[in-house]
């Protein structure tokens, strides 16, 4: 008996299912269009909304800073040191959201699995929106907390959830993604605050999808229902709107302290590298200088949306740049994502476990760095490969 075996088994039935996943190979920067398995291809798959992933001023800022502090980190900030540069991005990130403190981590995820254990413990509970993304699921699962999930981006829910159970917890955290990643809708944090307030409890959002995209800005989604120091703690990533890679948490000062007291990935793996630290303050430089890449990215977003509802498509209840076309089984997806590229579009399909069984789709990921005539060829291309398998007439 190969002790691997299963492995195998598992693979093959994720093959049938049309659920396994083919990664394609780029060899082209990110942007609009990319190289994709040798191929010229439109770019619909990537969270790059502003297009700063390549961008100049961007790239050089990364350049002139290794000239000046090298290249990696060389060991956890708490015992080599941390650099002026970290620190800098920590000030800019809370002044960017309009709080008092931030810290950084490698990565949003990191950034989850450090808040959620720090803050609750398996004494504690946790109220989570359904549809949390995974690295909030698997910080909540470390962190040992009761995970009591309520209704997707329902306040009503979560005040029937806290009501009945509050009582039986020390502490209590209340967690919600700022913006779906799947689906693009936005929780209702305002109301979700004033739930919160009732039942004595810590409020965490997750802004990946917000930073840069929502508010003033893209200050994020505390900046768009104006709740300045009224979240305990908002987690980001750099690795989306802003082109780069790394986490953030901000919020609290209290809750910053005790993360670098307290936060593993703080106290157990390295910081970000000098270029992405660099690049993150060049791209903090970038958003604080004009709204223009944001505007774009909606008026891009606005354009794509009413044409592919007037094409007869399906887009879900999106209100943000993320726009699903919904196509039902995941074979479907694959199908259509693959026909797609045919034509000259990458866009990628999405099933199970990453969305609900027979919510399959393809997931449109609208950037600045798109022009009028690139949205207009996906359009083309959309309408082309949705007659042929039959989704629009
Ligand atoms: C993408 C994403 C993350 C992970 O961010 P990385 O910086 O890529 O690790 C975390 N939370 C949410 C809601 C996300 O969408």
């Amino acid at each position: 008996m190969n002790k691997l075996e299963w492995i195998e088994k598992e693979l093959q039935s994720l093959k049938d299912a049309g659920l396994y996943n083919r990664i394609r190979t780029l060899s082209s920067p990110q942007g609009a269009w990319l190289i994709v398995d040798g191929k010229r291809v439109l770019n619909f798959c990537s969270n790059n909304y502003l297009g700063l992933a390549n961008h100049p001023r961007i790239l050089q800022a990364a350049k002139q800073a290794m000239d000046v502090y090298g290249l990696g980190p060389a060991a956890v900030r708490s015992i080599a040191g941390t650099m002026d540069l970290h620190v800098r991005l920590e000030e800019r990130m809370a002044a960017f959201k309009g709080v008092e403190a931030a810290i950084t981590f490698q990565s949003g995820f990191n950034a989850n699995v450090a808040v959620i254990p720090a803050l609750v413990g398996k004494e504690d509970a946790i109220f989570s929106d359904e549809l949390n993304h995974a690295s909030i699921i698997d910080g909540c699962r470390l962190s040992g907390a009761r995970i009591i999930r309520y209704a997707h981006c329902d306040p009503d829910d979560l005040e029937r959830t806290l009501k009945a159970e509050r009582a039986n917890y020390p502490k209590a955290m209340v967690i919600t993604d700022g913006v779906f990643s799947m689906d693009g809708d936005v929780a209702p944090l305002d109301r979700i605050y004033e739930v919160v307030q009732k039942y004595d409890a810590i409020l965490m959002v997750d802004d990946a999808h917000g930073e840069g995209v929502l508010g003033r800005g893209g200050r994020g989604i505390v900046d768009h229902f104006d709740l300045h120091g009224k979240v305990d703690i908002e987690v980001g990533t750099m690795s989306k709107a802003f082109g780069v890679v790394g986490g953030v948490a901000a919020g609290n000062p209290v809750v910053v302290e005790w993360l670098r007291q307290r936060g593993r990935p703080f106290l157990f793996s390295s910081a970000m590298t000098v270029p992405d630290v660099a690049a993150c303050l060049a791209a903090l430089d970038v958003l604080e200088e004009s709204t223009e890449l944001v505007d774009r990215l909606w008026e891009n977003t606005r354009y794509f949306k009413a044409e592919m509802k007037a094409i007869g498509f399906d887009i879900g209840n999106s209100v943000t740049p993320i726009t699903p076309v919904m196509l039902g089984e995941a074979p479907l997806a694959q199908e259509f994502s693959r026909e797609l590229f045919e034509a000259g579009v990458f866009a990628m399909a999405i099933g199970f476990p990453t969305v609900p069984r027979s919510k399959a789709r393809i997931r449109v990921m609208i950037s600045a760095s798109h022009s009028k005539e690139d949205l207009n060829r996906g359009l083309e291309a959309f309408s082309a490969v949705g007659k042929k398998l039959g989704v629009v007439h």
